[in-house]
């Protein structure tokens, strides 16, 4: 047996997490909302907000489902997709087509406009789809910086074999092991896509005073004792060192880590600042066009 494989579960389990709605956004994302900073962000932090969107079976169709130009100011929002095809068109003239094993990681800091659709080609087929916003929050010492885009493509993302054939993990932002997650972040943040195989026991070791939690989006998995099923979180202490997951089935789990921002956090609708005052500000600026515009060919 490996060193790996004998290290025990070492952080306790604080709190399990289930959906807390079920609702569409606009017409092409039906999502079950796993947290939000809107029911105590505190305990989440840096981490804002989690939708799982599907898993669902779009017909196809002559139109773009989805979600037309909205705002969005002080965080950010990454998007995994996992099945069919998103397409993103924003303020600062980035934009493309994302689909499984991409993601789009958007920082709104400052103001932003984008609109969120299914792609064109997507759309005309139909099809299953999945996937996965989270929103990011930023310190306030960024939140009012420019904006931007990282388009991270599936081939950007170094894989992880996990020891015993446990199975991978594609590091999205962070480190594990020597392997290097590309994308760019404010704080300190791990995001992990991780595929367990049926029978699996892998261990994760998590950086001590970080937020970490575990989402179940297929399959069914133990950790500590405690059974977590589809669309489930499971939330660690932030210290203690180790988690072990052991997998009752082939399982998806998106492994999420963060240092906290110890900041209040004031939020509207797509507006997430420290203060009241900046949120009327953001509601005003948003009103006077500051946000700007996306172009149109
Ligand atoms: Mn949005």
């Amino acid at each position: 047996m490996s060193e790996v494989s004998m290290s025990q579960q070492t952080r306790e389990i604080v709190e399990t997490k289930r959906p807390l709605s079920q609702h569409w956004v606009g017409d092409g994302f039906p999502v079950r909302t796993l947290f939000s900073y809107d029911r105590g962000a505190a305990d989440t932090s840096p981490f804002l907000l989690f939708d799982y969107a599907g898993p669902h079976l779009f017909e196809p169709a002559r139109g773009q489902r989805g979600v037309g130009q909205h705002p969005h100011r002080g965080f950010e929002t990454v998007t995994i997709v996992y099945d069919g095809e998103v397409a993103h068109k924003d303020s600062t003239g980035q934009g493309g087509v994302i689909g499984p094993g991409d993601v789009q990681w958007m920082t709104a800091a400052g103001g932003i406009i984008h609109e969120e659709f299914h792609s064109p080609a997507f759309a005309k087929t139909g099809g299953p789809f999945r996937m996965v916003q989270l929103w990011v929050n930023l310190p306030a010492k960024v939140k009012m910086s420019a904006p931007g885009y990282q388009g991270i493509t599936e081939g950007d993302i170094p894989v992880v074999t996990l020891p015993d054939n446990a199975g991978t993990a594609r590091i999205i932002a962070g480190q594990f092991g020597a392997a290097k997650g590309p994308a760019r972040t404010a704080t300190p943040i791990n995001l992990w896509d991780v595929r367990l195989t049926a029978g699996a026991d892998a261990t994760f070791d998590l950086p001590e005073g970080h937020t970490a939690m575990i989402a179940v989006l297929a399959g069914h998995v133990t950790i500590g004792g405690q059974g977590f099923g589809e669309a489930e979180i499971a939330r660690f202490t932030r210290t203690g060192g180790a988690v072990r997951v052991k997998a009752d089935g082939d399982a998806v789990l998106l492994v999420m880590t963060g240092e906290p921002i110890a900041e209040p956090v004031v939020g509207y609708g797509p507006f997430v600042m420290n203060t009241q005052q900046e949120i009327r500000q953001a509601v005003d600026d948003f009103n006077s066009g500051k946000f700007g515009q996306i172009a149109r060919a």
